[in-house]
């Protein structure tokens, strides 16, 4: 059964990294500081910005911007 095989072999995938641990915004970096003072607004349920849902997209921005910054 080559399907076994295959699902026996593949590592076990986790969830996208940024759900446990939230990248920390750069110090300096002006991107990292935007975005980080959305996430902290999207992050506060009493805010009126609060949105759990755009607050993980935005820490899934910011590890794809400092993934960006380090690539050659
Ligand atoms: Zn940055």
């Amino acid at each position: 059964m080559a399907m076994e095989t295959v699902l026996r072999d593949t590592p076990i995938q986790l969830m996208d990294p940024t759900f446990d641990r939230p990248p920390t915004p750069e110090p300096g970096c002006a991107v990292c500081d935007s975005l980080q003072i959305q996430i902290n607004a999207a992050s506060d349920p009493h805010s009126e910005r609060y949105n759990p849902s755009e607050a993980i997209d935005l820490r899934i921005l910011m590890n794809r911007h400092q993934v960006d910054e380090v690539a050659p």
